[in-house]
This record gives structure tokens, sequence and C-alpha cells, in this order.
């Protein structure tokens, strides 16, 4: 490709609502354009990225023996209220109507769908097993888009629904696919790990995240190394404290705590830490609201804590005038002493003795409060984050905490769908049998965005070989002042796409340093610069985007090397 006829744009400044370097970086280097919030335009550099991107994954679904079809972005209400999702999926859904006022939704993934297919079209268990995927573009209304594509409203994600006869198949199908993923993300040479999640919004009961590590990841990822353990913080439990508790030694006493709002304004009050108090929080209930006990330092966990039974799901805090009404005291000044709340406490709640915390009355608080005294010995459940140094669940470990962007989400349906909307097949004993399903996403877009937070440098971006838009970029020095440097660059764009290069030949009449600026911040893996004085020697400058320095090669040698490295 030449870059005088590639329509490329670079920037040099750095786009103001741009918060991470992967976002500044794609519009920099041109290959994204926004729309409008949530929406990007993928350029013609940029969509070379992504086809590779998709050429790998569907590659490695075509090996494991997954099927492609492409279904329609747009789905009727209808299939919707089978599953009974049309009420649950809230505002992500985009909701529409065509001109007979029938209602619509744009996609944002594909279990209904697929289950109606698969309900029309498997008749008999000697179909299965049946994975069906497709790369798709879907739309969610994200609260708050950001990040550019990593979290859009508008993105493709590569889609995949298993069917089997019974959960022994499924879990096969699965195991299938965590192969498949695990292939895909070396494949594409990115640092990532698996972990285990919550299922969210489209239910089921096991399932994986795939996790690009990285500083600016959205998620925290709880994992040790000494017992293979790796979990989505959301979902990581904690564990009781096996410890005894220290015996009380101070008197239960309370005292006024005027303009004291925060668990940090009690610890500079009181001269004490915040693992030395504990926060109460009022949340609905199933029943009314609920009070949830925390020790100071922690941080609620939503996502466990919606589980439990009595609390609402999903988890919802009480606005003040019901905290007022169900506590008769105020946010600032709530404790479990005389809380007329049912009360959840924390697992670590019960570790501690003579602690802090508020008195159910504005502008007071206790100290000294100790359980099977002041308060009866608690029930204790898993509702807080867990943090780094707990202990693992297998025991054998401490947690440590990094961050990752999720790429990928492998999840065990069962038979959610297939049961709601009557997705059966004739079983070998000749009865019905309701069809057992996973499914299995990648965010494709997601990728793009992912592979730069973990591949860049001040100068722009390094692309993995796998994924880069151009495997060589060809910069000629006064070439349109050279007829020798014009020359043997004409004939070596010629002979390296020949050879099945994709070639980037930096032919503009630009200064040599724009040119350099350019080829860094694309990211493209080799380049060679072509000059009179190298082309004396008969070498080319060889420099490869992770190298400090470049060196001069001959011609021949320069042309091995890339073979060699060649990767498609
Ligand atoms: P997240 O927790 O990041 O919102 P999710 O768990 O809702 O994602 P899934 O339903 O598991 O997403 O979708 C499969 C994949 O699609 C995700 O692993 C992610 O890579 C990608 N994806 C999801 N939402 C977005 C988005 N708003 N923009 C870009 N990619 C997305
Ligand atoms: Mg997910």
């Amino acid at each position: 490709m030449r870059f005088s006829q590639f329509g490329l744009t670079t920037l040099k400044e750095v786009p103001a609502d741009a918060e991470i370097v992967s976002h500044k970086l794609m519009l920099r280097a041109g290959l994204i354009r926004r729309l409008a919030s949530g929406l990007f335009t993928w350029m013609p550099l940029g969509l070379r990225v992504l086809r590779k991107v998709e050429k790998v994954v569907r590659e490695e679904m075509d090996r494991a023996g997954a099927l492609e079809l492409l279904m329609p972005a747009v789905q009727p209400s209808e299939l919707w209220e089978e599953s009974g999702r049309w009420d649950q999926y809230g505002p992500l859904l985009l909701r529409m109507h065509d001109r007979h006022e029938r209602e619509y939704c744009f996609g944002p993934t594909h279990e209904e769908v697929i289950t109606d297919i698969a309900r029309r079209e498997l008749r008999s268990y000697k179909q299965l097993p049946v994975n069906f995927y497709q790369i798709q573009t879907k739309f969610r209304d994200e609260i708050r888009p950001r990040f550019g594509v990593m979290r859009s409203r508008e993105f493709i994600m590569k889609d995949a629904y298993s069917f089997d006869i019974d959960h022994t198949g499924l879990e096969a199908s699965y195991g299938r696919m965590h192969d498949a993923y695990s292939a895909i993300f070396e494949r594409l040479g990115l640092k990532f790990r698996i972990v285990d999640a919550d299922s969210g919004e489209i239910g089921g009961s096991r399932s994986q995240e795939f996790h690009v590590l990285a500083d600016s990841g959205e998620d925290a990822i709880a994992y040790c190394d000494a017992d293979d353990y790796a979990s989505n913080i959301e979902t990581a439990a904690t564990m009781a404290p096996d410890a005894d508790r220290p015996v009380p030694a101070a008197e239960l006493e309370k005292f006024p705590t005027p303009g004291v709002k925060t668990i940090d304004d009690l610890c500079e009050m009181l001269g004490i830490t915040p693992a030395q108090t504990v926060k109460t929080l009022i949340v609905e209930g199933t029943d009314g609201p609920v009070a949830l006990i925390l020790r100071g330092d922690h941080e609620l966990n939503a996502v466990k804590a919606q589980k439990i039974p009595g609390v609402a799901s999903p988890l919802t805090m009480a606005d003040n005038a019901t905290i007022n009404k169900a506590t008769g005291s105020e946010a600032g000044s709530l404790g479990p002493v005389g809380m007329p709340l049912p009360l959840f406490f924390d697992h670590a709640v019960a570790g501690l003795a003579d602690f802090s915390c508020g008195a159910n009355e504005a502008g007071f608080h206790f100290k000294g409060v100790n359980f099977g005294r002041d308060l009866p010995e608690p029930e204790t459940f898993d509702l807080r984050n867990v943090v780094a140094g707990d202990p693992t669940p297998g025991g054998t470990g401490t947690l440590s905490i990094a961050r990752g962007i999720e790429v990928g989400h492998i999840f065990q349906l069962g038979t959610k769908y297939s049961e709601a909307m009557g997705a059966t097949v004739q079983a070998p004993d000749g009865r019905n049998q309701v069809m057992e399903m996973g499914c299995y996403g990648i965010g494709i877009t997601r990728i793009v965005g992912a592979a730069i937070e973990q591949n860049h440098d001040d100068d722009g971006i390094i692309w993995p070989g796998p994924l880069a838009p151009f495997d060589v970029v060809l910069v000629p020095i006064n070439m349109h002042r050279s007829d020798e440097v014009r020359d043997a660059a004409e004939t070596l764009y010629a002979e390296l796409t020949d050879q099945g290069h994709e070639v980037l030949f930096d032919d503009r009449d630009a200064r040599p340093g724009v040119k350099f600026a350019d080829a860094e911040l694309v990211g493209i893996p080799h380049r060679l610069v072509i000059s009179d004085r190298n082309l004396a020697a008969g070498e080319l400058e060889y420099r490869h985007r992770r190298d400090a320095e470049s060196r001069n090669l001959k011609r021949e040698e320069a042309l091995k090397l890339l073979k060699e490295s060649s990767v498609s």
C-alpha cells in the first residue's frame, strides 16, 4: 500500500476526550474516528487490524468445529418476551418500532435468536453437539461509554452458542471453547488470564472470563499463583477468619461526635484505624430495608451481596428518606447496636473486638463495642471485596490483585433459554428433551484497544506481529530528488509484496522526521529505510519497532530476516 494513496491522517495532538492511552493512540494513528458517543468508524488502517483479529478468531472457531452463521442485528420483541428478558434487560437494550408499531431491539446478544433457530432446525440428538457462531455488530446503550472502542455502544462481538443433549455434553463443548479461546489469545500475542466470573445478565451456572492484563483495566482480578486460583473480584470469595477474636478490654461507651460523617472523620477523632470500626449500609431487602455491616476499611461487593436471600437484587442503596424512616437516624451515624432492621454482617466483622460504630442517633457514636455482650453473636456472610493478602478459598496461598480488560467470556447456560423457549430434540429413548446450552463471547473491537494498552511506548503503538496492519514500513529518504532511491524503493516494494509481505510504502514527499514519527505512531513491526548513502554500500537500514537502535544490513540479509520473522 502506498501511503500517498492510503488516505491516512495522523494527529500530533492528543484528543481531549480520550482518557486512556489506547483511545488516544487509536485516534492519533487514524485507526478510528468518533461519530457520536460510543459510536466509531473503523478507518482503513483500523479495519486492517480488526480483520486480523477476526481471522484468528474465525480460524480457531472453525478448528474447534463451530459453524459460522450470521443472524440479524434487529430482533423482534416477541422472542425476548418468551425468554422473559424484554422486561428484565433494562436500559442497556435499545428498543425501537417499525412502521406497523411492532417492537424490536437492536441485539445486545443473541441467545433468543439462536434458541429460536435451534428449536426449528434441530430435531434429534443425532444432530448434537452443535455450536453456531457469528462475528456481528451488537448495540448496548452503555450508561457510560468510554475508553473508545473498549466500552462503546456499538461494537463487534464474536458470539457462539452450543447445544448438547445433556450436561456432560455441555461440559465438553464448554471445554472446547475454553481451549479455543486460549489458543486465540495466545496467537494474538496477548498476556491474558482466565478467571472465574459471575454470569450476570445472561444467567446460567459456570462461567469464566478471559482478561488481557493492563493497569487501565476496568476489572480487578484476584489471583494466586501458588494454588492456581484466579477470579474476577466480583465473585472472589472471602473466608470467615479462623483466628480467635481478641478478648474484650473496653467498656461500651456512647460519646458525642458532632460533624463526624465518615469513617475517616471518626478515625481522626479517636486516633484509630478504619479496621477498628464498622460501617453500616442500608439497602433494599426483599421485605423492606436491611442493614449490611462491614469493617470500616472494606468495600461492599454488590454482586455477592445481592445473591444473599433477603437482600434485593439488583443491589439498591436506600435513599436518605428511607434510612431516616427505617432507623430514626441518618447516614453517618448508623451502627448495629440497637438497629431496628435485619442485620447482615460480613465475615470479617465477626473477628473484631472493642470496635467503634454509629449509635443510631445523629451526632453520636459508640466505642468499645463487643459481640456476645453489646450485640448477639452474629451470623456472617460474604459481603466484601477481597483485598491483597486475603487467603485463597483453597487456603494454601494468599491473593494478589491485578487489573484486567475482559475480552472474552464463556458460560454454561444450561436450560435457561431452551426451557423457556421450548428448544427440545428427540433423545435416544424417543422422548423429547430440552437441550443444554453454552454461550461464548469475544469482544472483537475491544481486543484492538486492549492490545494497545498492553503494547505501546511514548512514541506510539507497538503491534504484536499477528495484529499489525502492515508488517513492513518502507521509508525512502529523498525519493523525490534521487532516482536511485526511487528505483530501489519501487523494486523493493514490489519484491516484498510478491513475497507476501504487507508493506506500507511511505512514498510521500515529506521530511524523514515526519515519516519516522508516523511509522512509530502506527506501530508497524519492521522498518526499512532506503537512502543514497546506504544504497551505495548495498545496505538497508533496519529497525524493529521494539529495538532501541537501527542497524545497517546487507539487502539480502534484511530480506532474509523479514522472511524468517514473517507470521502469516
Ligand atoms: P462488561 O462486563 O465489560 O460490560 P459483559 O460481561 O457485559 O462486558 P458479555 O455479555 O460477556 O459482556 O459480552 C462478551 C464480550 O463482548 C465481552 O467479554 C467484551 O469483550 C465484549 N463487550 C461487552 N460489552 C462491550 C462494550 N460495551 N464495548 C466493547 N466490547 C464489549
Ligand atoms: Mg462478560
